[in-house]
């Protein structure tokens, strides 16, 4: 037998088709492997649905030494197992009864394959092929909107929604991955149920709008969101985006179009896309007017980062995205005043607050530029090119940007207790550091300055 971690896909399909058919089960792959192949990615995944009782499934993955079964979810009844970093999951035929009133599914193991697909979301994820024969199973008509681009709903569009209000947002992330239109029918529903949408937990909401910012085409899923009300109904205060259609005479685009172009213009990096869309959500709350008309969003930075934690917080995004994205939207404004007059010292102090995300925040510095700019007028990229070869060089003159000197120098040096005056003499000496008046190993200059920060301190003491 050829070796299970090296085959393709379609050959270990087939291979594991066979197991079954050996034990009297049936076996298709079904889904976004069948979608995707359709479409002809040969990366698609292997899901697999089966008629085999969940514990037959792993007595015959267990039979391909190829690493230990395991349950994906007990009572869902999927077996997986990692076949070379791959993925194969294999789910018993299910059918789900929803009781009223309950949000729960009742999930059952149903005895066909035709109600397995009829419990699936769209008709395009409702197909099955057989491994063996290469059959399509298409009881739904998914290869026809597959074909004619098109998302609809199995069965009745509404009760699907009602059932499982995630599948909303599945409709707009598919939409946008693949470039489709939703059905009318199911378009209709969908703004019909968007309140729905409060029912489910904000950690499902949050997948799927790390997915949906993360893939292909953020901003057809970002106006989907906005056009069907799911917006509103699941993250609230993205609708500010939309309330600033007039950006005033230095920015042709309305808020929301600049913020869609900042967004496409970013790599599809989680906190990146977050802080392109978020940098000015702040900007119709904290607009003024100048006499002359002009508008200014004062301290829009500091608030549209409030902003920005209190969205990502809400849908439970870990205290590294908050962060990450706060610090982005708090320091966006600061890259586009950067001019060769800044001093080491200046560059210095925005990369030690940057941090990590010093590169994501030149992303966001060009992005945001480019994003305001109009068609074949210049971005200004000269400036953050030289920006960031200043950062560059500065990173590489002194890595260690601390005190040359430690507490116990201090205390050895002034023959004084721990206490709160060695962090200011370090925290005076660190910052010379920073700002190239110091450099980073000279000990020695460092105890003349200390000896001053000490003498100036005793003479501040006794007036
Ligand atoms: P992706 O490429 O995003 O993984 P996928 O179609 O494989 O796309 P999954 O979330 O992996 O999506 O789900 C696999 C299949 O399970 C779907 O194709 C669909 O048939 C079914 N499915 C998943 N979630 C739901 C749901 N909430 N309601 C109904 N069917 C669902
Ligand atoms: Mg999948």
């Amino acid at each position: 037998m050829k070796d299970i971690a090296t085959m393709d896909r379609e050959t270990l399909a087939t291979h594991l088709a066979r197991l079954f058919r050996d034990r009297g089960a049936e076996l298709y792959l079904v889904g976004g492997a069948v979608r995707d192949q359709l479409l002809g990615q040969d990366d698609f995944d292997l899901d697999f649905a089966t008629s085999a009782e969940p514990d037959t499934t792993a007595s015959i993955l267990a039979t391909l030494g190829a690493g230990r079964p395991y349950r994906v979810g007990e009572k869902f009844g999927t077996i997986g197992l990692a076949l070379d970093g791959r993925p194969v999951e294999i789910t018993t035929y299910r059918t789900e009864e929803y009781e009223a009133g309950s949000r729960k599914p009742q999930v059952q193991f149903g005895r066909s394959l035709r109600a397995d697909l009829e419990r699936r979301d769209f008709t395009i994820n409702a197909m099955a092929r057989d491994p063996l024969t290469g059959d399509l199973i298409d009881p739904l008509g998914g290869r026809d909107d597959l074909v004619a681009g098109l998302i609809r709903a199995v069965g009745t569009p509404e009760e699907r929604f009602a059932e499982d209000p995630l599948r909303l947002l599945r409709a707009v992330r598919f939409a946008s991955r693949l470039g489709f239109h939703v059905d009318p029918e199911t378009w209709s529903a969908m703004q019909r149920s968007a309140p729905a949408l409060g029912s489910i937990s904000r950690e499902r909401v949050r997948d799927e709008y790390t997915k949906m910012l993360t893939g292909a085409e953020p901003v057809r899923a970002l106006e989907l969101l906005r056009d069907s009300a799911l917006m509103a109904q699941s993250v609230p205060g993205l609708m500010e985006l939309t309330r600033m259609p007039d950006h005033g005479p230095f920015h042709p685009l309305s808020l929301w179009d600049h913020a869609m172009r900042v967004v496409a213009a970013v790599p599809p990096l989680l906190t990146l896309r977050w802080a392109a869309l978020l940098h000015d959500v702040a900007k119709p709350a904290t607009r003024t007017h100048e006499p002359s008309g002009r508008p200014r969003f004062f301290g829009h930075e500091e608030r549209g980062a409030e902003v920005a934690r209190e969205i990502l917080t809400d849908l439970r995004y870990s205290k590294d995205i908050v962060e990450g994205v706060v610090l982005l939207v708090s320091t966006h404004m600061q890259m586009h005043g950067y001019t060769d007059e800044w001093t080491d010292g200046a560059v210095r102090r925005l990369t030690m607050r940057l941090g990590t995300l010093t590169s994501e925040a030149l992303m966001l510095a060009r992005a945001d530029a480019s994003g305001h700019a109009l068609a074949g007028q210049s971005s200004g990229s000269r400036r953050y090119d030289a920006l960031e070869s200043r950062i560059r060089t500065v990173q590489q003159q002194s890595p260690r940007l601390e005190s040359p000197l430690s507490g116990d120098d201090l205390m050895t040096r002034y023959g004084r207790p721990a206490g709160p005056w060695i962090r200011d003499v370090k925290d005076a000496l660190r910052d010379a550091v920073i700002d190239g008046a110091l450099a980073a190993g000279d000990r020695d200059r460092a105890f003349q300055m200390a000896d001053e920060i000490m003498a100036a301190q005793e003479s501040g003491a006794t007036p």
